[in-house]
Parts: structure tokens; C-alpha cells; sequence
């Protein structure tokens, strides 16, 4: 992945902290809070601070760069978007690796609603559990 390239495509102007948090992101195998990004990107840039990451995280999410996963105890974490359309995210509680899934369950409740005469205009699906993994090494135990 070209961060450099994403960046340009998406106007952006490349900063090295957008380049240090994207490739925290890609390079990290579960999804991070804003903590997390934070801490490593401080490795790879001394001396940044946390307000420029969460500004930065925003943009970068904004322009849709990256997913935000609501955390299962509150909080929110951060991925690269690696899909372009509408998806929904299974987290695995131990590791934090994420997958995503095209499944929607909006939308056979959506036709539900519209016929009620409500309108959504956005939802929110989270699964949260463990990994074949984490299934596995608990199992060991
Ligand atoms: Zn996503
Ligand atoms: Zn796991
Ligand atoms: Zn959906």
C-alpha cells in the first residue's frame, strides 16, 4: 500500500504524522484505540502529541481512510478501510483482529421501518467474540 499515493487521492497533504498513523494501522494485525495508535506512532515520531493523533485519526476517518469500531466496554477503535462499500465488523475480544463482512442485517429491517414511516438514516452493528485463535488457546488452557 502506497500511503503516500492515498493520501494524494484523497487531497490530502502528506504530514508525517498522517503517514506514521497509516502505517501503524496497516501494518498492525488488530484494531487499535486512539491510545494504541498513539503510543506506536510516538516510536516512529518522537515527540508528537496525542491532540494532533485524534485530530489526524478524524481527517483520516472523514475522508474514509479508516473504520471506527465501537469498542464492546466503550471507546472507540481504529483499522484501515481495506472495503469500499457498506460493511460491519467482527472483533475478537482476546486479540482485537477484526474482519469485516458484507452482510447487513439493516436491510431486511429497514423495509420494516419504512413501512412504520420512520426513516433511518444510520445504524450501527457490532459483533464482538473470540477468533478460531483465541477459541483454539482458551481451549488449551
Ligand atoms: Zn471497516
Ligand atoms: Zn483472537
Ligand atoms: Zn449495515
Amino acid at each position: 500500500m502506497d500511503i503516500d499515493e492515498i493520501l494524494k487521492q484523497k487531497q490530502l497533504k502528506i504530514t508525517p504524522q498522517r503517514r506514521a498513523i497509516l502505517t501503524v494501522l496497516e501494518r498492525s494485525e488488530s484494531v487499535l484505540s486512539a491510545q494504541e495508535v498513539f503510543r506506536e506512532v510516538q516510536e516512529l515520531l518522537p515527540g508528537t502529541n496525542f491532540s494532533t493523533i485524534y485530530r489526524n485519526l478524524d481527517t483520516l476517518l472523514s475522508r474514509g481512510l479508516l473504520c471506527r469500531i465501537p469498542r464492546e466496554n466503550g471507546g472507540d477503535l481504529y483499522a484501515i478501510r481495506r472495503e469500499s462499500g457498506h460493511h460491519h465488523h467482527v472483533i475478537c475480544k482476546a486479540c482485537g483482529a477484526s474482519f469485516s463482512m458484507d452482510f447487513c442485517p439493516m436491510e431486511a429491517l429497514e423495509r420494516e421501518l419504512k413501512k412504520q414511516g420512520f426513516d433511518p438514516t444510520e445504524h450501527r452493528f457490532e459483533v464482538y467474540g473470540y477468533c478460531n485463535k483465541c477459541r483454539s488457546s482458551k481451549c488449551d488452557k
